[in-house]
C-alpha cells in the first residue's frame, strides 16, 4: 500500500506542483495524531472564506467550473477542453481568478462561446456578470492595487471592502476607537467593510456573522482538537480561539494571541484565524489561514540557540541604538514540519513564520517564529535538478559553493528573517504601525532580509557553532543577488513591473548595493557567451552595504517616515532594466521550469476498529485535481 514518496508530481501553466513528506509522523502516540488530524479539518475548513475574501464571484465560479469539469461528457481531449481544464487548475491554485502572486486576473485560453457550449450540455446556469468577470480583462483586473496613482481600495478587486474608496476607509478606521492606547486592537482585521443605505458599517467574520457555516466547522473541528490537547494551557489556547470566533471580539484574538505566544512546550502547534494583511492594500484586513506544524527536533536546536542570544544580535546591529529594543521579549524560534496548510498557505505556503503582527504583543510578549523544514527540503530537491543554478551563477566555484551550503544557507537566512528579524527594533513614540501606508509590508520584509543578511557573516554564528565555514554566508550572499537581479524576474511577464511585497524587498536590497558598490566594484556585472552575470567580488564590503540599509530601513519603520519609504521602494523596488529582463527570460525559458511551486497535503484516514479509532494513516497518492475536488466536496461550507 505505502509507495515510494516523491516530491514533484505535476507542472502547468508557470506552476509546479510538490508534495511534502511528514517526517516522523510515526512518533506520534494515537493521541497526538488524533490532535493533528482534528486540527488539520479545523484547517481546510476555512477554505471557503478565503475563497469569497479574494473575490466576491470566486465561489461560484470554482463551483460551477467544477461541476463541469465533473459532468462534461463531450470531447474532453479537444484544445478547448484542455484549455478549460487548465484554467480550472490555475484559479484553483491562487484561491481565485487573480493570480497568487502577481494578483493580475488569470485570463482563460478558451472563448465564452465555449464556456456557453460547457454550461448548457451540462445543464449549468451562470450570470453573465460572472461571465464578464472570467473573460473581460478590464474588470476587477487587480486584486491588491499598490499604485499610489489609484484608489487603493475602489480599484482593487478583493471582497474585504463594498462599495467604499480609499479616503472613506482611512477616515472610518482614523475614527475607530482601539481601546487602550498601550493595547491598541487591530481594528478592522476580522471584517469585510460596506456601504447599505449610505452607512458605512463592519459585517463581522464569526459565528452568528459573516462566514458563519465554514467559522461552525473551524469551531467544532477546534473543539474536537482540544479533547487531545496535551497540556491545559494548550486547551486554554484553543479556548481563547474558540471564543473569538463565537464573539468576533479583537480583544479576545489579542488574548488568544498572547497565550499562543507562550504556548512553546507542545510539539504540535497551529496557526489558524485571519492573519495576513498582504491581501488588503490598506494592511488592515487578515486573509484567512491556516497551518498545523510539529517540531523538528535537529533543527529546533540550531534556532533555539540563535534565539536564546537575541538580545546579543539586537545590541549588536548596526541600527541607530534608539530603534533598538533595550529588551527583546522571548523570542521563540522553532524548526517545524507541516502537517497541513490552508486557506492563504495552500497550495503556496511561505517557509517562514513570524507571528502575531500585532505590534504591541510584540514588544511586550515577543512573537513565536518557525522555519518549515519538510517544505524547505522538498523544495531543495526539487531545485537541485532544475538547471536554474547553473544557467545563473557564473563561475564553477559559485555553483559549487551553492550545492554545498546552499541549503544551510537558506535554512539560516530564514531563521534569522524570522526568529531575529521580524522581531527586532522599535517604533519611535507616537509611531503607528501603518505609518508607511502602502510601503509598510516592503519596507518590514526588507528590515528581517537585511537583519538576516547583516548577520549570516557574522563571526558570532561560527562561534555559536551554527556555522561551519564563511563560504556559507558567501553561498547565500550570492544567491541573494543573483535572485535580486535577476532569477526573480523570471516570475515577471513582459511588460510589467514588481508589485509584491518581497519582490520588491528583495530588489531594493540587490539593486541598492550594487549601486552604492559601483565605484568599489563591490558587485561586477559581467557578460559571458552573450549572457550577463552579477558577481559578488568583495563580501565583506558586501556585508558592509547591508548593514548600512538596515540601518537606514530600521529609522523609516521606527520614525514612520513615509516620504522616505515611498522613494526607496519606488526608486529601487518597481523598474528595471527591460533588456535585462528579456535576456532573463530567454534564458529561463529554455529551461522549462514552473516559476511557482505549491503543496499538496497528505490525506488523512481514521483506522478504525468498529466505532473504535484504532489509528490515523497517511495516504500520500491523491493528484492536484483529485484533492481539489475533494476538497470542493468534503470542506465546501459557503455559497
Ligand atoms: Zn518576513
Amino acid at each position: 500500500m505505502e509507495k515510494e514518496f516523491k516530491y514533484f508530481i505535476e507542472q502547468f501553466a508557470d506552476l509546479k506542483i510538490l508534495r511534502y513528506e511528514l517526517t516522523d509522523f510515526e512518533q506520534f502516540s494515537l493521541e497526538e495524531k488524533l490532535f493533528i488530524y482534528y486540527l488539520s479539518n479545523a484547517a481546510i475548513s476555512g477554505r471557503d472564506i478565503l475563497w469569497d475574501q479574494n473575490y466576491k464571484h470566486n465561489l461560484v465560479i470554482r463551483k460551477k467550473l467544477e461541476k463541469i469539469y465533473l459532468d462534461y461528457k463531450g470531447d474532453r481531449g479537444s484544445d478547448e477542453f484542455k484549455a478549460f481544464e487548465i484554467y480550472l487548475k490555475r484559479i484553483l491554485f491562487a484561491n481565485g481568478i487573480h493570480h497568487h502572486y502577481s494578483m493580475d486576473k488569470i485570463m482563460p485560453d478558451f472563448t465564452v462561446d465555449f464556456l456557453n457550449t460547457l454550461l448548457n450540455d451540462c445543464n449549468i446556469q451562470l450570470d453573465e456578470e460572472v461571465k464578464e468577470s472570467i473573460f473581460n480583462k478590464d474588470k476587477d483586473n487587480k486584486r491588491v492595487v499598490l499604485d499610489s496613482d489609484k484608489d487603493l481600495i475602489a480599484d482593487s478587486a478583493n471582497n474585504f471592502y463594498q462599495d467604499v474608496n480609499q479616503l472613506e476607509v482611512e477616515k472610518f478606521y482614523a475614527s475607530i476607537d482601539r481601546g487602550d492606547n498601550q493595547r491598541p486592537i487591530s481594528v478592522g482585521l476580522n471584517s469585510q467593510l460596506v456601504k447599505e443605505d449610505g452607512e458605512i458599517k463592519e459585517k463581522v467574520w464569526r459565528v452568528g456573522g459573516m462566514y458563519s457555516n465554514a467559522i461552525e466547522q473551524i469551531v467544532f473541528n477546534l473543539e474536537q482538537a482540544c479533547k487531545y490537547a496535551r497540556t491545559e494551557h494548550q486547551k486554554l489556547v484553543i479556548e481563547l480561539l474558540v471564543k473569538y470566533y463565537k464573539t468576533g471580539d479583537l480583544k479576545c484574538f489579542d488574548d488568544y494571541s498572547i497565550e499562543w505566544i507562550k504556548e512553546v512546550d507542545s510539539p504540535i502547534d497551529f496557526i489558524n484565524g485571519f492573519i495576513e494583511v498582504y491581501g488588503d492594500s490598506l494592511a488592515y484586513k487578515g486573509s484567512w489561514e491556516s497551518i498545523v506544524d510539529y517540531t523538528d527536533v535537529e533543527g529546533t536546536k540550531r534556532a533555539d540557540i540563535m534565539s536564546s542570544n537575541a538580545q546579543w544580535f539586537e545590541d549588536n546591529s548596526p541600527v541607530k541604538k534608539e530603534f533598538k529594543k533595550e529588551k527583546v521579549a522571548g523570542v521563540s524560534a522553532k524548526v517545524v514540519n507541516v502537517a497541513v496548510l490552508a486557506g492563504d498557505c495552500y497550495p503556496y505556503t511561505p517557509i517562514g513564520i513570524n507571528l502575531p503582527n500585532a505590534e504591541w504583543i510584540r514588544a511586550d510578549y515577543g512573537s513565536k517564529s518557525v522555519t518549515i523544514e519538510n517544505i524547505m527540503m522538498a523544495y531543495y530537491q526539487s531545485s537541485l535538478t532544475s538547471g536554474m543554478l547553473d544557467e545563473f551563477a557564473y563561475s564553477e566555484e559559485e555553483i559549487e559553493r551553492a550545492r554545498k551550503w546552499g541549503f544551510l544557507g537558506g535554512g539560516l537566512h530564514t531563521d534569522l528573517h524570522e526568529c531575529l528579524g521580524h522581531g527586532s527594533g522599535k517604533l519611535l513614540e507616537g509611531v503607528g504601525q501603518d505609518a508607511l501606508k502602502n510601503y509598510h509590508s516592503t519596507i518590514e520584509e526588507a528590515r528581517a532580509d537585511l537583519f538576516a543578511l547583516y548577520y549570516i557573516m557574522d563571526d558570532k554564528l561560527i562561534e555559536l557553532g551554527i556555522v561551519p565555514d564563511m563560504d556559507v554566508a558567501k553561498s547565500e550572499y550570492d544567491s541573494y543577488i543573483r535572485n535580486g537581479l535577476m532569477v526573480q524576474l523570471t516570475r515577471i511577464e513582459k511588460g510589467n513591473v514588481l508589485e509584491e511585497s518581497h519582490m520588491r524587498n528583495r530588489q531594493i536590497i540587490a539593486k541598492w548595493v550594487y549601486e552604492k558598490g559601483l565605484s568599489d566594484n563591490i558587485i561586477e556585472k559581467k557578460q559571458k557567451d552573450g549572457k550577463t552575470y552579477f558577481v559578488v567580488n568583495d563580501y565583506n564590503a558586501l556585508r558592509n552595504l547591508f548593514a548600512e540599509l538596515l540601518a537606514e530601513v530600521q529609522r523609516m519603520k521606527s520614525e514612520g517616515d513615509f516620504e522616505a519609504a515611498k522613494s526607496l521602494v519606488e526608486d529601487y523596488g518597481v523598474t528595471f532594466d527591460i533588456e535585462l529582463h528579456e535576456e532573463v527570460l530567454i534564458r529561463f525559458k529554455k529551461l522549462n521550469i514552473a516559476p511557482y511551486a505549491g503543496f499538496l497535503n497528505p490525506k488523512y484516514k481514521l483506522l478504525k476498529d468498529g466505532d473504535t479509532i484504532k489509528d490515523v494513516e497517511l495516504d500520500y497518492e491523491e493528484d492536484f485535481m483529485s484533492q481539489m475536488l475533494r476538497y470542493g466536496k468534503d470542506f465546501s461550507f459557503l455559497d
